[in-house]
């Protein structure tokens, strides 16, 4: 009774798309997660995620990004709810030294060459021009922007539900508060998933459990993935056209922690942004999920202060969230442990929500073939 075509562990981004595609199959699958997706315990809370086309992290995720969006306007119409808001994104330069981001150097000259190899529809504006569009930014003269027409946001906790939601729509099975504890090959040739107090056997498993990857990891390729605390600002507005603003992401220095990104209001209050962190933590269980006054202070000092305007120094929420980083900053896709029925996906590094509707096909493709 407890065997399954797929069994998929963690239903985040990537998980939670795999699972709406394979019940798409007609499979037996079954999703399970260590707390109730969506949560907050994860990578994928907080309101908001950017997405964009031409992304400068590798061509190679270009198509991902595309067929995502054509995904979650296909569940928009069967829903009635919508996920994505293509309300246009900007990228900042200082002009000054190049960054990068991501893994990938020169971050603003790659994102324009894939805009023009992929057929992204763009803009390129010099700082006197995106000052006279967007007031806000205090770009520096030497300055650019790249405005791309496509990008924008997405809502995660909803794609996550309406994945979901679909996937039990089409008979999958779901789990949740239940972490699977161990997971290995049977003599048989199929996998075996070891859960408190219960024992389930699959064809093949899939698993995107983010950061706590590193469980079914020995211990050397655990080193490959850094689990990285990032904290969501949101920031008092003093202007009201924070609402009509693009999503934007400003790199302003070499360094990968000189980089602020951001979101329009959605409740003409206050506006979401945040910066990058890559100071390791060992796993997800150890994360400080508190955010200090002195955290608070210190972005708005040396993030803010003198860069962006139309803001009060008064931040009203913040929350935790984490990466998980391989080096050159690529998704991870092979067989975990070299079990062939066992694929794993990484989380991501920091730009892979964009892309989960497609993987989550990819992956499923990978599973059933
Ligand atoms: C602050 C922040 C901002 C970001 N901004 C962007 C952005 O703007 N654009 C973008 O494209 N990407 C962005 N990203 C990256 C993107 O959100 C992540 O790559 C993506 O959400 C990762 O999804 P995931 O499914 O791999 O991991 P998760 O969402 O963490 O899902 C893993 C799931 O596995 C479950 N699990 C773990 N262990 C077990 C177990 N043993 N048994 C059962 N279940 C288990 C967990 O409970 C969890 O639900 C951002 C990430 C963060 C943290």
């Amino acid at each position: 009774m407890n065997h399954y075509d797929v069994v998929v562990v963690g239903l985040g981004a990537v998980g939670a798309a795999a699972l709406y595609q394979l019940s798409e199959t007609g499979k037996k699958v079954l999703g399970i997660d260590r707390f109730d997706p969506p949560h907050t315990m994860g990578s994928s809370h907080g309101e908001t995620r950017i997405t964009r086309l031409a992304v400068g992290e590798g061509a190679e995720y270009v198509s991902l990004a595309r067929r995502s969006h054509e995904i979650w306007k296909d569940l928009e119409a069967k829903t009635g709810n919508q996920i994505y808001f293509p309300v246009g994104g900007i990228l900042m330069d200082s002009g000054i030294q190049p960054w990068g981001k991501h893994g990938a150097d020169g971050f603003f000259e790659r994102t324009v060459s894939y805009a023009k190899q992929f057929d992204v529809r763009y803009e390129v504006f010099d700082s006197a021009q995106l000052k006279k569009r967007y007031s806000h930014f205090e770009l520096p003269e030497s300055g650019k922007g790249y405005y791309e027409l496509e990008a924008g946001y997405l809502k995660p906790e909803l794609a996550i539900e309406t994945q979901l939601n679909f996937a039990k729509e089409n008979g999958a099975e779901i789990l949740t508060n239940s972490p699977v504890l161990e997971i290995k090959k049977t003599q048989g040739g199929g996998v075996k998933l070891i859960l408190e107090g219960k024992e389930i056997t699959a064809e093949r498993v899939l698993v995107s459990a983010g950061g706590w990857v590193k469980d079914f990891l020995t211990e050397s390729d655990k080193k490959e993935f850094k689990i990285c605390r990032q904290v969501l600002h949101w920031v008092e507005t003093s202007s009201d056209d924070w609402k009509d603003y693009p999503v934007f992401m400003w790199g302003f220095g070499p360094a990968p922690e000189d980089f602020i990104y951001g979101f329009p209001s959605l409740d003409g209050k206050t506006v979401k942004m945040a910066t990058e962190s890559f100071i390791e933590t060992s796993h997800p269980r150890e994360l400080d999920r508190e955010v200090s006054s002195e955290e608070k202070k210190q972005f708005w000092e040396e993030k803010i202060k003198g860069k962006i305007s139309g803001l009060k120094p008064n931040i009203l929420k913040s929350t935790v969230c984490f990466y998980t980083v391989t080096e050159d900053a690529k998704f991870v896709i092979r067989p975990l442990r070299g079990i062939e029925e066992v694929l794993m996906v990484s989380a991501c590094s920091g730009h892979g929500f964009k892309h989960s509707a497609a993987l989550g096909e990819l992956l499923k493709d990978k599973l059933i073939n």
